[in-house]
């Protein structure tokens, strides 16, 4: 099961800033600081980072199922700056997506 969590959180650190390897971090600052700042809607700032994500599937495909099935068996926190009440946070769409797709793993072994 994937969370949002907190920087001070045990858990995988998906920041841009900290770990901008993470294929679950963000690729541009730009859009960080709008949705940051509230410069574009949550709903924009979801699509675009779903679509990221999507964008790195093929190549990455290994690292997303490999994280999704370590969450079937435990709670992992996806760390970011926001706080826990922020709704902007792609933290909390990593987890949606995330668990969406463990979920499926589960449906299919
Ligand atoms: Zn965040």
């Amino acid at each position: 099961m994937f969370k949002k969590g907190i920087i001070k959180d045990q858990g995988i650190d998906i920041t841009i800033k900290n770990n901008p390897d993470h294929f679950l971090s963000p690729n541009d600052w730009d859009k960080v600081l709008d949705a940051k700042f509230g410069k574009i809607p949550a709903d924009e700032y979801k699509k675009w980072y779903y679509n990221l994500l999507r964008s790195r599937w093929a190549d990455r495909k290994e690292e997303f199922i490999d994280l999704a099935k370590e969450g079937l068996n435990k709670e992992i926190k996806l760390r970011c700056f926001c706080p826990m009440a922020s709704t902007i946070c792609h933290a909390h769409f990593a987890a949606d997506f995330m668990n969406t797709l463990a979920k499926q793993l589960n449906k299919t072994q």
